[in-house]
Protein backbone atom coordinates (compact mmCIF):
# COMPACT_ATOMS: atom_id res chain seq x y z
CA UNK A 1 0.00 0.00 0.00
CA UNK A 2 2.56 2.08 0.60
CA UNK A 3 4.67 1.82 -2.12
CA UNK A 4 1.91 1.95 -4.58
CA UNK A 5 0.67 5.67 -2.79
CA UNK A 6 4.52 6.62 -3.05
CA UNK A 7 4.09 5.85 -6.59
CA UNK A 8 0.82 7.20 -7.44
CA UNK A 9 2.10 10.19 -5.59
CA UNK A 10 5.12 10.60 -7.76
CA UNK A 11 2.70 10.12 -10.88
CA UNK A 12 0.36 12.57 -10.05
CA UNK A 13 0.46 14.94 -12.77
CA UNK A 14 -0.11 12.40 -15.43
CA UNK A 15 -3.27 11.42 -14.76
CA UNK A 16 -6.78 13.45 -14.79
CA UNK A 17 -7.26 16.23 -12.08
CA UNK A 18 -10.50 14.97 -11.53
CA UNK A 19 -12.83 12.46 -12.85
CA UNK A 20 -16.39 12.37 -12.62
CA UNK A 21 -17.84 9.43 -10.37
CA UNK A 22 -19.58 6.71 -12.50
CA UNK A 23 -23.15 5.77 -10.89
CA UNK A 24 -22.13 2.06 -10.15
CA UNK A 25 -19.28 3.55 -8.14
CA UNK A 26 -21.39 5.70 -6.08
CA UNK A 27 -23.92 3.55 -5.74
CA UNK A 28 -21.61 1.11 -4.02
CA UNK A 29 -21.36 2.96 -1.45
CA UNK A 30 -24.94 4.34 -1.06
CA UNK A 31 -26.52 0.23 -1.24
CA UNK A 32 -23.25 -0.77 1.14
CA UNK A 33 -24.98 -2.77 4.08
CA UNK A 34 -23.43 -2.63 7.25
CA UNK A 35 -21.15 -5.28 7.48
CA UNK A 36 -22.22 -7.99 9.99
CA UNK A 37 -18.53 -10.32 9.38
CA UNK A 38 -15.35 -8.89 8.98
CA UNK A 39 -13.13 -8.83 5.36
CA UNK A 40 -9.54 -9.77 4.21
CA UNK A 41 -7.59 -6.19 4.49
CA UNK A 42 -6.68 -7.09 0.98
CA UNK A 43 -10.10 -7.08 -0.18
CA UNK A 44 -10.89 -3.45 1.36
CA UNK A 45 -7.65 -2.30 -0.28
CA UNK A 46 -8.92 -3.54 -3.88
CA UNK A 47 -11.82 -1.61 -3.31
CA UNK A 48 -9.91 1.80 -2.35
CA UNK A 49 -7.84 1.52 -4.99
CA UNK A 50 -10.79 1.08 -7.37
CA UNK A 51 -13.87 3.09 -6.10
CA UNK A 52 -11.89 5.75 -3.81
CA UNK A 53 -8.50 6.17 -5.36
CA UNK A 54 -9.29 7.54 -8.69
CA UNK A 55 -12.17 9.73 -7.88
CA UNK A 56 -10.67 11.90 -4.81
CA UNK A 57 -10.83 15.78 -5.35
CA UNK A 58 -7.44 16.26 -7.35
CA UNK A 59 -6.31 18.67 -5.10
CA UNK A 60 -2.60 16.75 -5.45
CA UNK A 61 -2.19 17.48 -9.07
CA UNK A 62 -0.53 20.54 -10.38
CA UNK A 63 -3.50 22.05 -12.17
CA UNK A 64 -5.85 21.44 -9.46
CA UNK A 65 -6.35 25.65 -9.15
CA UNK A 66 -10.05 25.21 -7.59
CA UNK A 67 -10.88 26.86 -4.27
CA UNK A 68 -7.86 26.76 -2.22
CA UNK A 69 -6.10 23.45 -1.50
CA UNK A 70 -2.89 22.58 -0.60
CA UNK A 71 -0.97 19.74 -2.67
CA UNK A 72 0.06 17.56 0.03
CA UNK A 73 3.50 15.64 0.76
CA UNK A 74 4.69 12.03 0.70
CA UNK A 75 6.64 12.93 4.16
CA UNK A 76 3.26 14.19 5.51
CA UNK A 77 1.84 10.77 4.65
CA UNK A 78 4.14 9.02 5.85
CA UNK A 79 3.99 11.14 9.28
CA UNK A 80 -0.22 10.63 9.30
CA UNK A 81 1.09 6.62 9.34
CA UNK A 82 3.15 7.74 12.19
CA UNK A 83 0.92 8.99 14.08
CA UNK A 84 -2.03 6.74 13.74
CA UNK A 85 0.53 3.95 14.51
CA UNK A 86 1.11 5.67 18.15
CA UNK A 87 -2.72 6.52 18.36
CA UNK A 88 -1.60 9.14 20.71
CA UNK A 89 -4.71 11.25 22.45
CA UNK A 90 -3.43 14.56 22.57
CA UNK A 91 -6.46 15.82 24.72
CA UNK A 92 -3.85 16.34 27.60
CA UNK A 93 -2.03 13.92 30.09
CA UNK A 94 1.71 14.22 30.40
CA UNK A 95 3.45 12.50 27.33
CA UNK A 96 5.70 13.46 24.16
CA UNK A 97 3.39 13.88 21.25
CA UNK A 98 1.56 16.90 23.77
CA UNK A 99 5.08 18.36 23.61
CA UNK A 100 5.49 18.10 19.83
CA UNK A 101 2.35 20.17 19.92
CA UNK A 102 3.54 22.44 22.32
CA UNK A 103 6.75 22.98 19.86
CA UNK A 104 5.08 23.33 17.02
CA UNK A 105 2.97 26.06 18.63
CA UNK A 106 5.84 28.40 20.06
CA UNK A 107 7.35 27.61 16.14
CA UNK A 108 4.23 29.29 14.82
CA UNK A 109 3.89 32.27 17.25
CA UNK A 110 7.97 32.58 16.25
CA UNK A 111 6.93 32.65 12.44
CA UNK A 112 4.03 35.27 12.74
CA UNK A 113 5.94 37.52 15.39
CA UNK A 114 3.75 36.78 18.15
CA UNK A 115 5.43 36.24 21.54
CA UNK A 116 6.90 32.89 22.43
CA UNK A 117 4.45 32.57 25.65
CA UNK A 118 1.28 33.06 23.23
CA UNK A 119 -0.75 30.44 23.33
CA UNK A 120 -2.39 27.79 20.56
CA UNK A 121 -3.96 24.67 19.46
CA UNK A 122 -4.40 22.66 16.53
CA UNK A 123 -7.83 22.58 14.87
CA UNK A 124 -9.44 21.04 11.90
CA UNK A 125 -8.81 24.04 10.23
CA UNK A 126 -9.36 28.11 9.83
CA UNK A 127 -13.36 27.49 10.22
CA UNK A 128 -12.60 26.04 14.04
CA UNK A 129 -9.56 28.24 14.45
CA UNK A 130 -11.78 31.45 13.63
CA UNK A 131 -14.23 30.17 15.97
CA UNK A 132 -12.36 29.78 18.80
CA UNK A 133 -10.46 33.08 18.43
CA UNK A 134 -13.84 34.90 18.28
CA UNK A 135 -15.45 33.03 21.26
CA UNK A 136 -11.93 34.00 23.45
CA UNK A 137 -12.21 37.40 22.40
CA UNK A 138 -16.20 37.60 23.72
CA UNK A 139 -14.83 36.41 27.00
CA UNK A 140 -12.76 39.59 27.09
CA UNK A 141 -15.26 41.75 27.10
CA UNK A 142 -15.91 43.72 30.34
CA UNK A 143 -17.32 41.23 32.50
CA UNK A 144 -16.56 38.44 29.90
CA UNK A 145 -16.26 35.84 32.42
CA UNK A 146 -19.77 36.11 33.74
CA UNK A 147 -20.82 35.49 29.89
CA UNK A 148 -19.77 31.93 29.90
CA UNK A 149 -22.35 31.41 32.86
CA UNK A 150 -24.55 33.64 31.68
CA UNK A 151 -24.37 33.77 28.19
CA UNK A 152 -24.65 36.55 25.64
CA UNK A 153 -28.16 37.26 25.05
CA UNK A 154 -27.74 40.43 27.72
CA UNK A 155 -25.55 42.21 25.24
CA UNK A 156 -25.75 43.82 22.52
CA UNK A 157 -21.75 42.92 21.16
CA UNK A 158 -21.01 43.73 17.64
CA UNK A 159 -17.89 42.66 15.32
CA UNK A 160 -16.73 43.89 12.46
CA UNK A 161 -14.95 41.95 9.19
CA UNK A 162 -14.63 43.12 5.32
CA UNK A 163 -17.44 41.93 2.81
CA UNK A 164 -14.95 39.31 1.42
CA UNK A 165 -14.07 37.79 4.81
CA UNK A 166 -14.49 34.08 4.90
CA UNK A 167 -17.97 32.69 5.50
CA UNK A 168 -16.82 30.72 8.78
CA UNK A 169 -16.61 34.79 10.52
CA UNK A 170 -20.09 35.28 10.27
CA UNK A 171 -20.61 31.32 11.19
CA UNK A 172 -18.39 31.64 14.34
CA UNK A 173 -20.59 34.44 15.34
CA UNK A 174 -23.26 32.09 15.07
CA UNK A 175 -22.49 29.56 17.22
CA UNK A 176 -21.40 31.84 19.44
CA UNK A 177 -24.39 32.25 19.69
CA UNK A 178 -24.19 36.53 19.14
CA UNK A 179 -26.25 35.93 15.57
CA UNK A 180 -25.09 36.63 12.11
CA UNK A 181 -25.82 40.25 12.34
CA UNK A 182 -23.76 40.96 15.25
CA UNK A 183 -20.88 41.15 12.59
CA UNK A 184 -21.11 44.20 10.73
CA UNK A 185 -19.64 43.34 6.64
CA UNK A 186 -17.71 46.86 6.19
CA UNK A 187 -17.50 47.79 2.47
CA UNK A 188 -14.22 47.59 0.71
CA UNK A 189 -12.32 49.74 -1.39
CA UNK A 190 -11.27 49.93 -4.91
CA UNK A 191 -8.02 46.71 -4.33
CA UNK A 192 -10.66 44.78 -2.31
CA UNK A 193 -9.73 45.76 0.77
CA UNK A 194 -11.65 46.62 4.00
CA UNK A 195 -13.05 50.40 4.04
CA UNK A 196 -11.22 52.31 6.73
CA UNK A 197 -13.33 55.27 6.81
CA UNK A 198 -16.32 53.30 6.45
CA UNK A 199 -15.43 50.74 9.73
CA UNK A 200 -15.24 53.72 11.75
CA UNK A 201 -17.98 55.48 10.79
CA UNK A 202 -19.76 52.19 11.53
CA UNK A 203 -18.48 51.67 14.68
CA UNK A 204 -19.32 55.24 15.85
CA UNK A 205 -23.05 54.58 14.76
CA UNK A 206 -23.21 51.45 16.51
CA UNK A 207 -21.54 52.81 19.59
CA UNK A 208 -24.17 55.86 19.33
CA UNK A 209 -27.12 53.43 18.81
CA UNK A 210 -25.59 51.60 22.54
CA UNK A 211 -24.57 48.53 20.72
CA UNK A 212 -21.14 47.48 22.42
CA UNK A 213 -18.08 46.91 19.42
CA UNK A 214 -15.54 44.29 20.81
CA UNK A 215 -14.00 42.81 17.84
CA UNK A 216 -12.78 43.64 14.83
CA UNK A 217 -11.41 40.54 11.98
CA UNK A 218 -9.27 41.61 9.45
CA UNK A 219 -8.04 38.94 6.18
CA UNK A 220 -5.10 38.56 5.06
CA UNK A 221 -5.62 36.27 1.78
CA UNK A 222 -8.87 36.47 0.90
CA UNK A 223 -10.34 33.93 -0.48
CA UNK A 224 -12.20 36.06 -3.36
CA UNK A 225 -9.08 37.64 -4.72
CA UNK A 226 -6.25 37.30 -1.91
CA UNK A 227 -6.26 41.12 -0.99
CA UNK A 228 -4.82 42.13 1.99
CA UNK A 229 -6.89 44.40 4.67
CA UNK A 230 -5.01 47.45 6.18
CA UNK A 231 -3.24 45.16 8.98
CA UNK A 232 -1.70 48.29 11.18
CA UNK A 233 -4.20 50.54 10.95
CA UNK A 234 -6.83 48.07 11.83
CA UNK A 235 -4.42 47.38 14.43
CA UNK A 236 -4.32 51.39 15.30
CA UNK A 237 -8.10 51.34 15.28
CA UNK A 238 -8.68 48.11 17.54
CA UNK A 239 -6.12 49.83 20.19
CA UNK A 240 -8.16 52.85 19.66
CA UNK A 241 -11.60 51.68 20.04
CA UNK A 242 -11.06 48.80 23.06
CA UNK A 243 -11.60 46.05 20.18
CA UNK A 244 -9.91 42.94 20.03
CA UNK A 245 -7.83 42.56 16.48
CA UNK A 246 -8.09 38.80 15.28
CA UNK A 247 -6.31 37.88 12.20
CA UNK A 248 -7.97 35.43 9.55
CA UNK A 249 -4.81 34.13 8.00
CA UNK A 250 -6.13 30.95 6.63
CA UNK A 251 -3.70 30.76 3.84
CA UNK A 252 -2.04 34.20 3.52
CA UNK A 253 -0.74 34.38 6.91
CA UNK A 254 2.19 32.12 5.66
CA UNK A 255 3.67 34.70 2.97
CA UNK A 256 4.96 35.97 6.13
CA UNK A 257 7.88 33.26 5.44
CA UNK A 258 8.44 34.20 2.13
CA UNK A 259 10.81 37.36 2.25
CA UNK A 260 9.59 39.17 -0.59
CA UNK A 261 6.07 39.32 0.65
CA UNK A 262 6.43 39.64 4.15
CA UNK A 263 6.45 43.21 3.74
CA UNK A 264 2.67 42.78 2.84
CA UNK A 265 1.66 41.62 6.25
CA UNK A 266 3.01 44.16 8.42
CA UNK A 267 0.81 44.66 11.48
CA UNK A 268 0.05 40.68 11.39
CA UNK A 269 2.28 40.15 14.26
CA UNK A 270 0.22 43.08 16.39
CA UNK A 271 -3.06 40.79 16.55
CA UNK A 272 -4.71 39.57 19.58
CA UNK A 273 -5.27 36.37 17.62
CA UNK A 274 -4.63 34.50 14.54
CA UNK A 275 -6.28 31.48 12.69
CA UNK A 276 -4.15 30.40 9.74
CA UNK A 277 -4.12 26.64 7.93
CA UNK A 278 -0.77 24.56 7.41
CA UNK A 279 -3.32 21.92 5.16
CA UNK A 280 -3.46 24.72 2.71
CA UNK A 281 -0.02 26.65 1.43
CA UNK A 282 2.19 24.79 3.81
CA UNK A 283 1.28 21.61 1.99
CA UNK A 284 0.50 19.28 5.30
CA UNK A 285 -1.86 16.75 4.43
CA UNK A 286 -5.71 17.43 5.66
CA UNK A 287 -6.71 18.60 8.16
CA UNK A 288 -4.32 21.06 10.17
CA UNK A 289 -5.68 24.21 11.16
CA UNK A 290 -3.88 26.35 13.85
CA UNK A 291 -5.30 29.46 16.80
CA UNK A 292 -3.00 31.55 18.29
CA UNK A 293 -3.35 33.70 20.78
CA UNK A 294 -1.09 36.77 21.75
CA UNK A 295 -2.38 37.13 25.77
CA UNK A 296 -1.09 33.86 27.83
CA UNK A 297 -4.47 32.94 30.24
CA UNK A 298 -6.94 34.26 27.52
CA UNK A 299 -7.51 31.38 25.78
CA UNK A 300 -7.63 28.87 28.89
CA UNK A 301 -10.15 31.55 30.41
CA UNK A 302 -12.61 31.06 27.66
CA UNK A 303 -12.47 27.04 27.37
CA UNK A 304 -10.86 25.81 30.68
CA UNK A 305 -12.73 23.72 32.83
CA UNK A 306 -12.74 22.23 36.18
CA UNK A 307 -13.98 18.61 35.96
CA UNK A 308 -13.27 16.27 38.93
CA UNK A 309 -12.52 13.77 36.84
CA UNK A 310 -10.12 15.10 34.85
CA UNK A 311 -8.18 16.49 37.60
CA UNK A 312 -4.32 17.78 37.22
CA UNK A 313 -2.15 15.98 39.49
CA UNK A 314 1.88 17.25 40.31
CA UNK A 315 3.23 13.85 38.81
CA UNK A 316 2.24 11.10 37.08
CA UNK A 317 0.57 10.92 33.86
CA UNK A 318 -1.83 13.64 34.90
CA UNK A 319 0.70 16.05 35.16
CA UNK A 320 1.54 18.99 32.75
CA UNK A 321 -1.40 21.44 32.99
CA UNK A 322 -2.53 23.62 31.11
CA UNK A 323 -3.56 20.90 28.55
CA UNK A 324 -4.64 21.38 24.94
CA UNK A 325 -8.10 20.43 26.04
CA UNK A 326 -8.37 24.17 27.87
CA UNK A 327 -7.57 25.68 25.00
CA UNK A 328 -10.96 24.50 23.00
CA UNK A 329 -13.73 22.44 22.41
CA UNK A 330 -12.30 19.35 21.88
CA UNK A 331 -11.39 16.36 25.12
CA UNK A 332 -9.90 14.07 22.97
CA UNK A 333 -7.86 14.96 19.87
CA UNK A 334 -4.72 13.78 17.56
CA UNK A 335 -1.78 13.57 16.83
CA UNK A 336 -1.88 16.32 14.05
CA UNK A 337 1.19 17.79 15.41
CA UNK A 338 3.80 15.25 14.04
CA UNK A 339 2.75 15.73 10.55
CA UNK A 340 3.17 19.67 11.28
CA UNK A 341 6.54 18.79 12.81
CA UNK A 342 7.47 16.67 9.85
CA UNK A 343 6.64 19.74 7.28
CA UNK A 344 8.12 22.70 9.71
CA UNK A 345 11.37 20.77 10.12
CA UNK A 346 11.23 18.73 7.22
CA UNK A 347 11.12 21.39 4.71
CA UNK A 348 12.10 24.19 6.77
CA UNK A 349 10.70 27.73 6.81
CA UNK A 350 13.30 28.85 3.74
CA UNK A 351 11.89 26.23 1.42
CA UNK A 352 7.88 26.85 2.97
CA UNK A 353 8.53 30.71 1.60
CA UNK A 354 9.94 29.80 -1.43
CA UNK A 355 6.75 27.60 -2.14
CA UNK A 356 4.73 30.73 -1.62
CA UNK A 357 6.82 32.80 -3.64
CA UNK A 358 6.76 30.28 -6.43
CA UNK A 359 3.06 30.88 -5.91
CA UNK A 360 2.62 33.87 -6.32
CA UNK A 361 5.29 34.25 -9.11
CA UNK A 362 2.81 31.95 -11.14
CA UNK A 363 0.30 34.26 -10.41
CA UNK A 364 1.72 37.11 -11.77
CA UNK A 365 2.67 35.07 -14.98
CA UNK A 366 -0.82 34.12 -15.44
CA UNK A 367 -2.33 38.01 -14.66
CA UNK A 368 0.29 39.18 -17.26
CA UNK A 369 -0.44 36.35 -19.98
CA UNK A 370 -4.49 37.10 -19.04
CA UNK A 371 -3.81 40.88 -19.78
CA UNK A 372 -2.30 40.09 -22.79
CA UNK A 373 -4.92 37.82 -24.78
CA UNK A 374 -7.48 39.81 -26.60
CA UNK A 375 -10.47 37.67 -25.31
CA UNK A 376 -9.36 37.61 -21.65
CA UNK A 377 -9.59 40.52 -18.69
CA UNK A 378 -8.47 40.29 -15.75
CA UNK A 379 -11.09 41.70 -12.94
CA UNK A 380 -9.29 41.63 -9.88
CA UNK A 381 -5.28 43.12 -8.87
CA UNK A 382 -3.19 39.98 -8.15
CA UNK A 383 -1.92 40.47 -4.53
CA UNK A 384 -0.27 36.82 -3.74
CA UNK A 385 -1.39 34.19 -5.41
CA UNK A 386 -5.26 34.31 -6.44
CA UNK A 387 -6.23 35.44 -10.40
CA UNK A 388 -9.63 36.24 -10.78
CA UNK A 389 -10.42 37.09 -15.30
CA UNK A 390 -13.02 35.90 -17.39
CA UNK A 391 -13.90 35.16 -21.38
CA UNK A 392 -15.15 38.39 -22.42
CA UNK A 393 -16.16 37.88 -26.45
CA UNK A 394 -18.57 39.94 -28.59
CA UNK A 395 -20.84 37.02 -29.87
CA UNK A 396 -22.09 35.74 -26.61
CA UNK A 397 -24.74 38.00 -24.68
CA UNK A 398 -24.54 36.17 -21.15
CA UNK A 399 -20.96 36.08 -20.36
CA UNK A 400 -21.89 34.39 -16.99
CA UNK A 401 -22.86 31.78 -18.33
CA UNK A 402 -20.20 31.48 -20.79
CA UNK A 403 -17.45 31.28 -18.16
CA UNK A 404 -19.43 29.09 -15.94
CA UNK A 405 -19.55 26.61 -18.95
CA UNK A 406 -15.96 27.14 -19.57
CA UNK A 407 -14.88 26.15 -16.15
CA UNK A 408 -17.12 23.22 -15.68
CA UNK A 409 -16.11 21.80 -19.33
CA UNK A 410 -12.24 22.29 -18.09
CA UNK A 411 -13.47 20.88 -14.55
CA UNK A 412 -14.53 17.65 -16.18
CA UNK A 413 -11.77 17.52 -18.78
CA UNK A 414 -9.79 16.43 -16.58
CA UNK A 415 -6.70 18.47 -17.62
CA UNK A 416 -7.10 21.95 -15.48
CA UNK A 417 -9.30 22.53 -12.79
CA UNK A 418 -10.07 26.17 -11.25
CA UNK A 419 -12.84 27.34 -9.77
CA UNK A 420 -15.51 30.54 -9.83
CA UNK A 421 -16.10 33.59 -8.08
CA UNK A 422 -17.79 36.56 -8.52
CA UNK A 423 -16.12 39.74 -8.73
CA UNK A 424 -18.22 43.20 -8.41
CA UNK A 425 -21.23 41.19 -10.08
CA UNK A 426 -19.78 39.14 -12.75
CA UNK A 427 -18.62 35.55 -12.57
CA UNK A 428 -14.90 35.28 -12.33
CA UNK A 429 -12.51 32.34 -13.59
CA UNK A 430 -10.82 32.27 -10.07
CA UNK A 431 -7.08 30.36 -10.44
CA UNK A 432 -5.76 29.90 -6.66
CA UNK A 433 -2.20 28.68 -7.29
CA UNK A 434 -1.24 26.89 -3.76
CA UNK A 435 0.15 23.75 -4.85
CA UNK A 436 3.93 23.07 -4.64
CA UNK A 437 3.99 20.29 -8.08
CA UNK A 438 2.52 23.66 -9.94
CA UNK A 439 4.98 25.27 -12.89
CA UNK A 440 4.72 27.82 -15.72
CA UNK A 441 3.70 25.01 -17.92
CA UNK A 442 0.29 23.87 -15.60
CA UNK A 443 -0.30 27.81 -16.27
CA UNK A 444 0.07 27.33 -19.89
CA UNK A 445 -1.84 24.24 -20.12
CA UNK A 446 -4.53 26.03 -18.24
CA UNK A 447 -4.71 28.95 -20.75
CA UNK A 448 -4.52 26.58 -23.91
CA UNK A 449 -7.20 24.19 -22.88
CA UNK A 450 -9.38 27.43 -22.00
CA UNK A 451 -8.92 28.50 -25.24
CA UNK A 452 -10.25 25.27 -27.07
CA UNK A 453 -12.72 25.02 -24.97
CA UNK A 454 -14.18 28.75 -26.07
CA UNK A 455 -13.59 28.07 -30.20
CA UNK A 456 -15.73 25.19 -29.32
CA UNK A 457 -18.02 26.95 -27.41
CA UNK A 458 -18.25 30.23 -29.72
CA UNK A 459 -18.63 27.20 -32.62
CA UNK A 460 -22.02 26.19 -31.05
CA UNK A 461 -23.27 29.64 -30.67
CA UNK A 462 -22.75 30.29 -34.26
CA UNK A 463 -24.66 26.99 -35.06
CA UNK A 464 -27.24 27.90 -32.93
CA UNK A 465 -27.39 31.46 -34.61
CA UNK A 466 -27.55 30.21 -38.15
CA UNK A 467 -30.16 28.09 -37.38
CA UNK A 468 -31.90 30.73 -35.67
CA UNK A 469 -31.37 32.44 -38.76
CA UNK A 470 -32.18 29.72 -41.15
CA UNK A 471 -35.70 29.42 -39.04
CA UNK A 472 -36.38 32.93 -38.41
CA UNK A 473 -36.37 32.59 -42.92
C1 LIG B 1 -9.84 28.32 3.74
C2 LIG B 1 -10.19 29.57 4.47
C3 LIG B 1 -10.95 29.54 5.64
C4 LIG B 1 -11.53 28.27 6.18
O1 LIG B 1 -10.50 27.41 6.56
P1 LIG B 1 -10.73 25.83 6.65
O2 LIG B 1 -9.37 25.33 6.92
O3 LIG B 1 -11.26 25.41 5.30
O4 LIG B 1 -11.70 25.59 7.73
C5 LIG B 1 -11.18 30.72 6.31
N1 LIG B 1 -10.72 31.90 5.84
C6 LIG B 1 -10.00 31.97 4.68
C7 LIG B 1 -9.49 33.30 4.22
C8 LIG B 1 -9.71 30.81 3.95
O5 LIG B 1 -8.99 30.87 2.84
Amino acid sequence: MLDAMLESIRHVSQGPVWQPMPDTVRESFRAAPLPVAGQELEALYQQFTATVQPYAVGNRHPRFMGWVHGGGTAQGMLAEMLAAGLNANLGGRDHAPVEVERMVIRWAADMFGFPPDATGVLVTGSSMANFIAILTATRNVANGQALRQQGVGGRKLVGYAGESAHGCVARAFDMAGLGEQALRRVPLDSAFRMDIAALTRMIAQDKAAGYEPFLVVGTAGTVDTGSIDPLNTLADIAAQEGLWFHMDGAFGALARLAPDLAPLLAGLERADSLAFDFHKWAQVPYDAGCVLVREPGRQAAAFAQSLAYLSREDRGLAAGAPWFCDLGPDLSRGFRALKVWFALAGFGTQKLGDVVTQSCTLARYLAQRVQDTPRLELLAPVTLNIVCFRVVVPDVDDLDWLNGELVKDMQVSGIVAPSTTRIGGVLAIRAALVNHRTTEVDINILLETLSSFLDVRLAQVQMIKAMEGVAGA
